[in-house]
């Protein structure tokens, strides 16, 4: 099978021609309809996370398909849909027993420490990471697996916050940010504010249901403190992650408010006793649980939001990356290895 690969010492994925996995025990092979183009997947290509991520690897770990074939253990039918959960703990640990997967320190993720999605066939290594997708086409259900998801995962975290008149501040209208406005709007009565450096995302960011958007400029903290209150706001979602969004974070969230870092730019701000509000909470958000992804495909089967989405056939992912890098994507760049 055709395989992107992330081989040492070269920036670009290689199209490669790699062994079809052939599944044992409990795995299950899947053959990708889609695998979205994310943020992180740019900068593992620019080397970061270099002590974690396997060279070589094949990329992409946002993945949508059909259950392709099984080991005689897997629990699953072949030709069910599925969304495919981005990281694969052990089910064993302290983390796993517990829900929390994403945490498991022997875990793997597609696309980094095991092959991924931008390939015509992944090898998932057991079918609880597989979530059927029930009446939701496989090529629409690309962005759950990781950018849905995550949203999901971050709004869940500050859910508790988000009582009737508050504020919720999310920072990057991309593709996370969408979903995350969509969420906060679905299962809370806070008012959604989205800020962003691009006017087109914030065009987008009004699209998923943001109350107010705000253009990410050396005005926005003031314009966003005039907009919360005298509250600040309640909790503030960062899909960005670098110095200069953190900072704008800190400025905005309120006294006993939260932020929760999503965004992976490895910007930083020094924690202490003054540099937050009082009693302001700051925690990062990492992935989502196979719960949280069960979730996002049931809510997704009334209301799935509908981001614009840009196919890219496998031989052209490195101008997917490109385009991505450039700001030229506004929703989701998905990889179709079906498509030539
Ligand atoms: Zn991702
Ligand atoms: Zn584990």
């Amino acid at each position: 099978m055709r395989a992107a690969r992330l081989l040492p010492d070269i920036d670009d994925l290689v199209i490669a021609d790699v062994p079809t996995p052939v599944p044992q025990r409990g795995q299950v092979l899947v053959e990708v309809v889609g695998a979205g183009v994310c943020r992180s997947d740019l900068h593992i290509v620019d080397g970061a996370f270099a002590e974690s991520v396997r060279r070589p690897v094949t990329a992409g770990h946002e993945i949508s398909g059909v259950v392709a074939a099984t080991g005689p253990a897997a629990r699953i039918d072949i030709g069910t849909p599925v969304a495919v959960m981005v990281g694969w703990g052990c089910g064993t640990c302290h983390w796993c027993r517990h829900g929390h997967e994403q945490l498991c320190p022997a875990g793997r993720e597609a696309g980094s420490t095991a092959d991924g999605g931008f390939a015509e066939y992944v090898l998932v290594p057991d079918a609880r990471f597989l979530i059927p997708l029930g009446t939701i086409p496989a090529l629409d259900a690309t962005p759950l697996g990781c950018a849905a998801l995550s949203a999901y995962a971050g709004v869940r975290r500050v859910l508790p916050w988000l009582e009737a008149g508050s504020s919720v501040v999310i920072i990057g209208a991309g593709g996370l940010g969408q979903f995350a406005i969509h969420y906060a709007r679905r299962l809370s009565d806070a008012r959604v504010i989205a800020v962003d450096r691009r006017p087109t995302a914030l065009d987008r960011a009004r699209i998923a249901g943001a109350h107010q958007v705000v253009l990410d400029d050396p005005d926005a903290a003031h314009a966003i403190g005039e907009l919360c209150g005298p509250l600040g706001a309640r909790a503030v979602i960062d899909f960005v992650g670098s110095n200069e969004s953190l900072r704008l974070s800190a400025a905005i969230a309120g006294p006993r408010g939260i932020i929760a870092l999503l965004g992976l730019a490895g910007g930083s701000i020094p924690i202490g006793f003054t540099t937050l509000a009082p009693e302001a909470t700051f925690t990062t958000v990492v992935a989502g649980t196979i719960s949280d992804l069960t979730e996002v495909v049931r809510l997704g089967q009334t209301d799935l939001l509908d981001i614009p989405r840009y196919a890219y056939p496998l031989d052209r992912v490195n101008d997917a990356l490109a385009d991505l890098r450039a700001g030229r994507i506004d929703g989701r760049a998905v990889i179709c290895p079906r498509e030539q």
